[in-house]
């Protein structure tokens, strides 16, 4: 088989599922509020069933996975997710009324909240549970079938979540596809009636590009550098605490970890020392440490390495907190790696980090951090540490990014009653609670016309006396702003 037969084979596969898929949900479309909770219910119990298989599929993929993270970061928020949502859905389903301009005097309008379809999920390694099955509860909530494309760097929990979703849902609701790159392909030039992806930003764009031909909506939740700027009133050593915290997660490979740290010039060493000290707090050891999670894969471990090389070339001074002095021979563990004299020509400087490394860069007013954060790309999120809230205020004005956590890193995603996305290159839409349900629906405006008609008597020939007759009062009407 050629290339091409190939991957016509696997697109025709799965367009035969989408296309079951469709045919159910045509039967019936406008989804009940039962069966949306009956699916929401079957997905709870599907994951206090596995939640120990997974857990420990993850932990095999990555080769070291903490348990206690995948618990916290993966199947809580899940669950999290799923209670939020049965509890407001009967709300968010309702039809909402809407204002009646004068001219459709006699109708009522509304808005009617309809589920598209099926929406398409794509779903990375780092969080290959969470990320695959939050957009499910959001795609569920909001009355949709969905075909989720789980990561090929992460195959065993794919498997899992194969049997867990195939013993509870029936093929018509739910369907993993499991696969590489040529599947990934394929699978995003299905016509959905939504696509979710998340991933880098540069993958992104080819979704999009593919999405191009048949226009379904599209949200991208995508990567990038999230800053975290210390103010120079703030103790060093808690900003220090609270970062090293959030970056050990995972070892760093976590969408929204702090990408770097702007810190005043002054207080650059103490950072350093306070962030090596608190990190050694959380994992003494590294090489055996159940907590402190692998790299996920040897090129990912690779392009790490050689990101650190690169800057030490070019003259960076480069901390290695490995509190044991291990060797790490043999494993995919890295430890944490703090950067100072950082130039624009290294690549930790111009690409997402996503692992274990934090570049440390001095700044000298609070202006001139926001003007760093601002001459770069949006990011997906923004750590600011400082207990005055007027200059919290002030940060959340001059800059841009997907969400901000003031004086904490990271928790934002988990909060359920916000909105969780990006803003141009780190991502565009939302989803997570209401904006979730909004975001997987079909917001469609209706117009209810009654017995009144006033059209035949204002309408052409124009210049009737009714016509002129209301536009004078609309213009009248309209005389001051
Ligand atoms: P990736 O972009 O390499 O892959 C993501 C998914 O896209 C995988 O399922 C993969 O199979 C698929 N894919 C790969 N090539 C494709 C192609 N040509 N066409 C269609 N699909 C393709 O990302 P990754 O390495 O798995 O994850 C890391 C990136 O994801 C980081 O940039 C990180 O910031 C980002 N991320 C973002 C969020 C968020 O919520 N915004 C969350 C986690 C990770």
């Amino acid at each position: 088989m050629t290339s091409a037969d190939t991957s016509h084979s696997i697109y025709d596969q799965l367009n035969a599922s989408l296309g079951a898929m469709r045919k159910s949900y045509n039967c019936t479309p406008d989804t009940s509020y039962d069966e949306r909770i009956s699916r929401l219910k079957r997905l709870h119990t599907g994951l206090l069933e596995y939640k120990d298989r997974l857990v420990s599929a993850v932990n095999q993929d990555f080769s070291n996975r903490a348990s206690a993270e995948t618990m916290m970061i993966e199947i809580l928020p899940v669950l999290e997710g799923i209670r939020y949502n049965k509890k407001n859905l009967r709300k968010w389903m309702k039809q909402s009324d809407r204002h009646t301009p004068l001219m459709l005097m006699g109708a009522k309008t509304k808005v009617h909240y309809q589920p598209l379809g099926v929406v398409g999920i794509v779903v990375p390694w780092n969080f290959p549970i969470f990320l695959g099955l939050s957009p499910l509860v959001g795609a569920f909530a909001a009355g949709n079938r969905a075909m989720i494309k789980t990561s090929e760097f992460a195959p065993e929990t794919g498997k899992v979540l194969e049997e867990m979703l195939g013993k509870h849902f029936s093929e018509h609701e739910v369907v993993v596809v499991n696969g590489g790159v040529e599947v990934a392909t394929e699978f995003t030039r299905l016509a959905f009636d939504h696509i979710v992806f998340t991933g880098s930003t540069q993958v992104g764009r080819i979704v999009m590009r593919a999405a191009a031909e048949n226009l379904p909506p599209v949200t991208l939740e995508l990567g990038g550098k999230s800053p975290a700027i210390i103010h120079d009133s703030f103790p060093i050593e808690e900003a220090a605490k609270r970062i090293a915290f959030g970056k050990g997660l995972n070892a760093g490979q976590v969408c929204v970890s702090p990408d770097y740290v702007l810190v005043p010039k002054s207080k650059v060493s103490e950072f350093a020392e306070a962030f090596t000290s608190s990190f050694s707090q959380h994992y003494p050891t590294l090489r055996d440490n159940p907590d402190y999670t692998a790299i996920i894969t040897e090129r990912q471990r690779d392009r790490l390495v050689d990101n650190l090389n690169d800057a030490k070339q070019k003259g960076a001074l480069i901390r290695t907190i490995n509190p044991a002095n291990e060797s790490f021979e043999g494993t995919r563990k890295l430890p944490m790696h703090l950067v100072t004299n950082v130039t624009p020509d290294m690549r930790v400087f111009q690409e997402e980090i996503f692992g274990p490394i934090l570049p440390v860069i001095p700044y000298d007013t609070l202006d001139d951090a926001i003007d760093y954060v601002n001459e770069r790309d949006r990011p997906l999120a923004l750590y600011y540490f400082d207990w005055d809230s007027n200059r919290g205020e002030k940060i959340l004005k001059k800059t841009h990014s997907g969400g901000v956590c003031i004086n904490e890193v990271m928790t934002h995603t988990v909060v359920d009653d916000m909105p969780f996305g990006g803003v141009g290159p780190s991502g565009m839409g939302h989803y997570h609670g209401k904006e979730g349900f909004l975001n997987f629906s079909k917001a469609k405006g209706v117009v209810i016309k009654g017995k009144l008609d006033a059209n035949h008597l204002i309408g052409a020939p124009w210049n009737n006396k009714y016509f002129n007759f209301f536009v004078n009062f609309q213009l009248r009407r309209f005389k001051k702003f």
